[in-house]
Formats: structure tokens, sequence, C-alpha cells
């Protein structure tokens, strides 16, 4: 059999091995910071409705700058954001690499602040950027002193900030985002993929759009919107910086079908929305179950929780998967990460998790 070896693979992948979180069939399923809770009956009935009607064109491309869904994603962003502000792709996924993909390239750098999310280098290396890992304060945090350090010993092309955090939770001030691009020359993304799950007084660095350039702000249908399987994620930006994502998108990236699907969603965004108080609570519900056990628990601002007191990681997990709970370990030393869900995945993820920890152990 032919395996990878065999081929004339890019030299910079050589032994690198694919991005993913195992793919499990088990009853709870908490290990990718999804939305549990399925589609209203009403929204998928309207979703259906739009997508029959784009398959009546479907002989044809799709609207390559797929006009409405920017619309409609600058009506549902507000802050006085335009349609040309806008950039949507199949997840947020290919929105940064459409970013790596014009602002980064050999001779350039990626700043990134570890634990972060994993792709962050990966869209670094598939596009040839180099990777800096910069430092956090206590507690995961980033203060504007930190960062502005930390651009400056770097230098870097793209920093990229997740805010909140995954997979820590923590939130970002606006204080930190102010202080980052004025110390930058390069290109500043804030990935608020879990914004909708923040306080609702805590302010978005949407708020920050006007007069930087070089800030880009990136959002997710895929978590609050219970919208992971469509795949559409967007970016705010200024129009010059959408139009260098222009440059590297390949054509007509974004499908008929897709686009349908999301405009029907984000016609019905307060009742896709609906369930982000109740995940909360169900967060919250889970951190103070974690504490009465005696893990300690990442202040969150998202749909998950960090916990951290784990003896065995990886043996916890696979103990928690023989119960049929699946959360996930990204090899952060004594710690797991487990997303909030329905009351009842709750329940579970708590009774299995108070099974396996020994009485007295803490
Ligand atoms: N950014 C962050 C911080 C994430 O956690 C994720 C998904 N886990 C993404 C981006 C990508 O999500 P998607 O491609 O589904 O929009």
């Amino acid at each position: 059999m032919t395996s990878l070896a065999d081929l004339p693979l890019r030299a910079d992948l050589v032994g690198r091995t694919a991005y993913g979180a195992p793919q499990l069939h088990v009853p709870v399923t908490l290990n990718v910071n999804e939305n549990t809770h399925p589609v209203p009956e009403d929204v998928r009935a309207d979703i259906l409705q739009r997508i029959a009607v784009a398959l009546d064109e479907v002989n044809r491309y799709p609207d390559r700058e797929f006009t409405a869904l920017r619309e409609a994603l600058a009506g549902y962003l507000g802050h006085g954001l335009v349609p040309d502000q806008l950039w949507a792709a199949n997840g947020s996924n290919e929105v940064l690499q459409h970013v790596f993909q014009a602002f980064g390239g050999p001779g350039r750098t990626l700043l990134t602040f570890p634990p972060t999310y994993s792709m962050y280098p990966n869209y670094a290396t598939t596009s040839g950027t180099a990777v800096v890992d910069g430092r956090r304060d206590d507690d995961f945090r980033l203060s504007p002193e930190t960062l502005v350090a930390e651009i400056t010993r770097v230098g870097p092309d793209i920093v990229i900030v997740a805010a909140p955090n995954n997979p820590t939770g923590t939130p970002v001030g606006l204080d930190t985002i102010r202080a980052a691009y004025d110390a930058t020359d390069g290109v500043l993304i804030v990935d608020e993929a879990y914004a909708e799950f923040m306080p609702k007084d805590a302010p978005s660095a949407l708020t920050l759009l006007p007069g930087r350039p070089r800030l880009a702000v990136s959002r997710t249908m895929s978590k609050a919107f219970a919208f992971a399987g469509a795949r559409l994620g967007y970016l705010a930006a200024d129009p010059a910086f959408v139009d260098a994502l222009r440059l590297v998108r390949l054509p007509y990236h974004l499908s008929a079908i897709t686009q349908a699907a999301a405009l029907g969603a984000l016609a019905h965004a307060p009742l896709m929305l609906r369930t982000v108080d109740e995940i909360r609570v169900q967060r919250d519900r889970m951190a103070e179950g974690l504490e009465a056990l005696g893990y300690r628990v990442a202040p969150s601002w998202t749909n998950f929780l960090l916990f951290d007191g784990v003896d065995d990681p990886k043996a916890l997990w696979q103990s928690l998967v023989d119960r049929g709970v699946l959360i996930r370990d990204l090899a952060i030393p004594g710690s797991l990460r487990v997303s909030a869900g329905t009351a009842s995945e709750t329940d579970a993820f708590l009774a299995a998790m108070a099974a396996l920890t020994p009485v007295g152990a803490r």
C-alpha cells in the first residue's frame, strides 16, 4: 500500500498529522463547542424553502459576491457596518485561511498566544508563514502591556487573538486590542467565534473597526447559532481589507445552498440564538459541579470550560468515553475541556465525573 512517505509531499508538510478532534458516536458529545440544541422547526422549514428556491438555479454558479448574505450579516452585526465590510466563507476556518493567504506567506510571521485555538499555527504552516508563540499573563489573561511587549519583541505580520479565548474561555479587554493595534504594523485579527456567549453588556472588538484598517473581527455561525454543519463563518473589516481577501478566494467558494441556508438562519437570528442564555446557565452549573468535586475551573465567557486538577487527562478522557461522554483532551497538562450543552447533558457529564473522581482524593 502507498504511504505518505512514498509521495513527493511538500517538505514542510512531512511528518505533520491532520488536525481533527475524534468524531466518536456516543450519547453525550461535548468536545467541539457546538450548540447541542437542534435548529427550531420553524426555521428549518424556512431554510428548506430557501434551499428549494436555490435549487431552481443550481445549474448556474452562485452569486460570487454573496451580496444578499453580506447585507444580512452586516444587519445582524449592527455597529453601522455596511456590506462592503463583510466577508464570509465555509466556516471561520476558511475565512482565517484567506487572511493568511493574503497577509502571511514565506518571510512573514504570525504571533499567537497559546493555549489558544490550535488551527492558528496550522493556517500559518500551510501558507508558509512562520509562527512565534507569545506569552500570556497569569490565569491565561492578556494585558495590554504583555501584548505590546510581545509584539515589540516579535515584529509580526499577523497577530491573532481569540476573544474570548479557546480553550480557556478567557475574555480579552478592548484596551488590550487597542494597544495591540497601535503596537503592530501588521494585521490584527480578533477571533470572536464565541462572542454571543459573552455577558450582554460586554463590548465587541467590532466597535473598534472605524479608523483601524488593519483590524479584522471574525465570527462564526458554528457556535451560538447552532449551525456548525452548514459551514458559515464571516469577518468584518475595512472594505480594503475585504478586497485583499478577494485576491485569494477560489471562484464561487460559497455555494448557493450554503448562501440560502445562512440567509434563512439569519432571518430568524433571535430564534436561532434563543438557547444561548440556557447554555450559559448549564456552563455555570458545570463549573459549580466541577468545583464541588475539587477541580479548578477557568472563568469562561464562552460555551465551554477548561478545568484543571486532573491527575491523568488521557485516562479520565477515556473513562468518560467509556461512559458515553465525549469531551476534549488538548494535551494541556492536568486539564480537559468540556462544552456546555443541554441540562441532561450537564447531568450526564457531572454524574460521570462524580463516579470517576475518587472521594477524598482532592
Ligand atoms: N475560531 C475559534 C476560536 C474556534 O474555536 C473555532 C472552532 N472550534 C473556529 C474559529 C472555527 O470554527 P468554524 O470554522 O466552524 O467557523
